[in-house]
């Protein structure tokens, strides 16, 4: 059997074949997650979510998503200068009979007379994502093409493994669960495991293992998410005698969502490989609040089935997913995200410092720099908060530190100069040597002030 794929990308390009006379169609008109939110947080949700792009979904074989056994294809018909900019249905039904899909493809085929879309047609169709995605010449299209994917896909509930209920990964397990996952959890504190099971008392919602070795092993081919403070806890993890490699067996898959260093990816990647397991690194940006709050970012690189199997978990804990490349990739995109992070943050409590030795309003500063070109969301929570000496923390110091020592390094390996960062770095080393070190990274200002 033949199916429809058409997608219409940033460049206009098309993948178009036949629709089969069997087909029968499934039209969404992706409203669901933007309900969601309405009715969870009462407002609109933000506007990358709000604006993504209305999609058509047409259930028939073969499959993009191998991740569920019923087959089925995509028909977008928008492109990101659409969605970005006008988030408009172009089709919107919710019939299941085969009438709306012959207006369907009868508007899209009128739609393509009028552009000038590359079509492309084969006899045998792209039946999954990655052969799909080969026909993407850009890497932007194919990061569309795989947010469309992840946008579209119905939250599938599944049992995942969770190792690691810190700051992060206590929020990323809640909202696995809302997603409606069935989790199960080890941590090195039980208490934070057992908290987790008394919100969650239903039967099979939560479980606690009694060691990473038994969560992988619950899990069996399913995803297993690991989320540790430093590489040194990782490693520990990892190697234990009831660790992680100690549970992964042929089929296993281990995602690593922890900023480490690109050697202990590697090596995690390299020793699942050897028994028959998949790896995946999937650093997040975003602290604390995004975690709980479903934003945050995953910079992943490895095994990219694997990236595409975790979408819908991935989609429930952030609002978007990059696959970057080998194994490494990930980490590296994590690090230069966070060294910038870290060299703002020291700067901006270099200027309050300044401009109140000089008796300028900190306030003052707050709001010119929130109504100017450097307006961002981190001065405009930290800034007040550093004014008051507020320093609760949501990514605690020691982690940035560290982070920083880690971009340092990448940046010495690959040859480049980072003065700026080399200098905000040392003011974190002298905060954690203050003892701050469990506070927010704006406590880096309590030594900038001084
Ligand atoms: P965290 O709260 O300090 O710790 C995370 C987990 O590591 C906890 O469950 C902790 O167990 C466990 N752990 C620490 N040492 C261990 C050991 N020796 N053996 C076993 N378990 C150990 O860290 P987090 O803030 O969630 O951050 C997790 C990762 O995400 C870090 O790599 C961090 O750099 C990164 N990250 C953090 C943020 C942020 O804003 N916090 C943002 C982006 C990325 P216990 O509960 O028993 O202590």
């Amino acid at each position: 059997m033949s199916c429809c794929v058409l997608v219409l990308l940033p460049s206009s390009s098309t993948v178009l074949d036949k629709p089969s006379p069997l087909c029968h169609t499934l039209i969404q008109t992706h409203t669901t997650k933007t309900q969601a939110y309405r009715h969870r947080y009462s407002r609109p949700p933000p506007l990358p979510f709000r604006a993504r792009p209305r999609l058509v979904r047409l259930l028939a074989p073969p499959a993009l998503h191998h991740q569920q056994h019923h087959p089925r294809c995509l028909l977008h018909l928008s492109t990101p200068h659409d969605y970005k900019h006008r988030p408009m249905p172009l089709l919107s039904s919710s019939s299941t009979s085969s009438l709306p899909f012959l207006v369907i493809i009868t508007i899209s085929m009128l739609l393509l007379r009028y552009t000038t879309a590359f079509a492309f047609r084969s006899g045998s169709p792209p039946t999954t994502l990655p052969s799909l995605l080969r026909l993407c010449p850009h890497q932007r299209q194919r990061q569309t093409l795989r947010a469309l994917v992840s946008s579209s896909s119905t939250p599938s509930s599944s049992k995942v493994g969770f190792i690691g209920l810190g700051y992060m990964g206590a929020g990323m397990v809640r909202r696995l669960l809302e997603k409606g996952d069935d989790v199960i959890v080890w941590n090195r504190s039980v208490e934070k495991s057992e908290k987790l099971l008394s919100e969650y008392p239903v039967a099979g919602r939560v479980s606690i293992a009694t060691s990473p070795k038994q969560v992988l092993e619950e899990v069996g081919e399913g995803l297993t998410f690991s989320m540790l403070s430093t590489p040194a806890a990782a490693r520990e993890v990892f190697h234990a005698p009831n660790g992680i490699l100690a549970g992964i067996k042929k089929g296993s898959k281990l995602i690593d969502c922890a900023t480490l260093e690109v050697k202990d990816m590697q090596a995690f990647d390299s020793a699942v490989k050897v028994k028959g397991g998949s790896f995946l690194e999937a650093p997040v940006s975003g602290s604390k609040v995004p975690a709980e709050t479903g934003q945050l970012l995953f910079l992943t690189g490895g095994n990219e089935e694997v990236f595409e199997e975790a979408m819908p978990h991935l989609s429930a804990m952030g609002k978007a997913s990059f696959f970057l490349g080998d194994t490494g990739k990930g980490t590296e995109m994590k690090l230069v995200v966070n060294m910038i992070m870290a060299t703002m943050m020291s700067s901006l409590s270099e200027g309050l410092a300044l401009a109140d030795k000089a008796n300028l309003s900190t306030e003052d500063v707050v709001k010119v720099l929130s109504l100017g070109a450097m307006a961002n969301p981190l001065f405009n929570l930290k800034g007040p908060k550093i004014i008051k000496d507020d320093h609760t923390v949501n990514f605690p110091l020691k982690h940035a530190q560290k982070d920083l020592a880690f971009a340092l390094a990448l940046a010495e390996k690959v040859g480049v100069k980072v003065p700026a960062a080399a200098a905000a770095n040392e003011g974190y080393v002298a905060a954690l040597e203050q003892g701050e070190g469990e506070k927010d990274f704006s406590a880096v200002a309590r030594v900038v002030m001084k």
